[in-house]
């Protein structure tokens, strides 16, 4: 096996026994922490995800991106992932609490339709997002809520017998009290709040911290199943606890989620895990903070709610969304405007463009550089993606690299920000080896003409393209080529 090493060490630079350190910030500490997985070389990973009953907006949209910023950080790390993305189809009220009105059902009498059908539209908008934000979805399971009744009955049953929960009319609840760690995540204002601040309260509830495992039905719900506590249906953190046991195991790596989740929903999470195992839920616990709009809440009631769909109908492309984010660590909030997204689709205009010299010039040829070590430390360092985005682009406009350092540099950002940054969107319509280069380099010309709003210039060098025997089509995903001479 010693040549088998040896060739290892040559083509990645490192040992075969020791993958290259990755730091995250881990929400049970408040601190920056080596990442060690449990088992080597494979991190296990859980994300929250979206309530089906409405689309995702581009706040939930920065959850999603973060976190597979962070399973893309892993891979090229040499980690395998193994990623679940949960579908919450049942369980959850407005506001998060025990009772209240179910969301799920909300959208269902909104649309005049029926749970499934609601959730089965809100699921595929939300592939449909996170397919156009370059999310990769080959490690991730979806698994939705009520296909693990059955395991989410058996947690709860669980709970019951060791002793961490109690039976009311209202249904099954945990008693937080019986479990000495709860709060784990910290900030437990809700726990001194009087319970009914923000939830309806539950008679016989014993503790304001203690939550709902199953709820009994109430004579309309559309949702409801058979149970030992009788018709209903489960609460909203067990379907989590449930099925992060069932598909990666009691003992999970990685949990994500916005930083809203943590006090109540990921606390909640915590208990019910370990209460029943007895042993730790989770490794680290990372939370993106929020995107606001112009400052404010995202908000239906404010009606300042933007979706992914809003920006690809300005023509804007789905990844400067990507590109937005980027810009910012993900613990830093960040305030949303038209004009900042504008200014990142021009800036990943520029990149496309300077990419595409470069593939040119460098024959899509790599050669290692210092310039790409200090980008993987800097994006291995808890996710350092402004200060990487800073690297990528100093290196690509310095004249100390070559452009097989240069092409180097762009495999691994592209590998890391997903931005399509080797396979620019201009090149959709021709392949790039069916056009000339001196119709490549005016496409690039006409391009940042256009950027710097020149578009007498822009229109000159259509013209030379049109001479050249080639028309240009500006679509949504960038300038198209047409060939119109054989
Ligand atoms: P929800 O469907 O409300 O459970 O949200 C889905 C994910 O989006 C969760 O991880 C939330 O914490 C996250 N999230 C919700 N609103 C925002 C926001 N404005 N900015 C960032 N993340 C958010
Ligand atoms: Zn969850």
């Amino acid at each position: 096996m010693e040549w088998l090493k040896r060739i290892f060490n040559k083509k990645n630079g490192i040992p075969p026994a020791r993958l290259p350190q990755v730091f995250f910030t881990n929400t049970l500490s408040a601190h920056k922490e080596v990442f060690v997985s449990q088992k080597p070389r494979l991190a296990l990973m859980y994300t929250c995800g979206p309530t089906v009953y409405s689309r995702v907006h581009i706040g939930n949209l920065r959850a999603y991106v973060f976190s597979d910023t962070i399973a893309r950080v892993l891979i090229s790390a040499g980690y395998h992932v193994r990623r679940i993305v949960n579908i919450t189809d049942v369980g959850h009220m407005v506001g998060g609490g025990d009772r209240g009105e179910d969301k799920i059902a909300m959208g269902a009498a909104r649309e005049r339709t029926t749970p499934e059908a609601i959730a089965e539209k809100y699921t595929k908008l939300f592939l449909d997002d996170i397919h156009d934000l370059n999310i990769d979805t080959d490690n991730i399971k979806f698994p939705r809520a009520t296909e693990y009744l059955k395991e989410q009955i058996a947690l709860a049953k669980t709970l019951e017998e060791k002793g961490f929960a109690y039976r009311l009319q209202d249904g099954l609840y945990f008693d937080t009290q019986k479990f000495p760690d709860y709060g784990k995540l910290g900030d437990l204002s809700h726990v001194k709040l009087e319970a009914g601040a923000r939830v309806e309260v539950v008679k016989g509830k014993r503790h304001a911290a203690d939550f709902v495992l199953w709820r009994a039905a109430k004579p309309n719900d559309l949702q409801q199943w058979d149970s030992p506590w009788g018709r209903g249906n489960p609460g909203w953190h067990i379907e989590c606890s449930a099925m992060a046991r069932s598909l990666l195991g009691q003992e999970i790596d990685i949990h994500t989620g916005g930083e809203d989740l943590a006090q109540i929903h990921h606390n909640n999470e915590i208990a019910q895990s370990e209460a029943a195992s007895g042993r730790t839920f989770v490794r680290y616990w990372m939370h993106n903070a929020f995107i606001n709009i112009e400052h404010e809440k995202i908000s239906k009631s404010i009606g300042n709610v933007v979706y992914l769909s809003d920006i690809t109908a300005k023509d804007l492309h789905p990844l400067s969304l990507r590109y937005f984010f980027l810009q910012a660590h993900y613990r830093t909030p960040v305030s949303f405007s038209w004009d900042a997204l504008e200014g990142a689709a021009s800036a990943l205009d520029r990149l496309w463009n300077l990419s595409l010299h470069i593939s040119n010039e460098s024959s899509r040829t790599s050669a290692p550089s210092e310039a790409r070590d200090r980008f993987l430390a800097t994006i291995r360092d808890d996710l350092g993606t402004p200060q990487s985005l800073s690297i990528l682009w100093e290196t690509l406009k310095s004249e100390d690299y070559s452009p097989q350092e240069k092409w180097g540099l762009l495999e691994d950002a592209d590998a890391h920000f997903g931005l399509s940054l080797l396979h620019p969107p201009v090149h959709t319509a021709l392949p790039e080896k069916d056009i000339p280069k001196e119709v490549q380099v005016m496409l690039v010309k006409r391009t940042e003409a256009r950027t710097k709003k020149d578009f007498a210039e822009a229109d000159r060098i259509r013209g030379d393209i049109e001479r050249s025997g080639y028309r240009v089509d500006d679509g949504l995903d960038g300038p198209v080529l047409i060939r119109t001479t054989l």
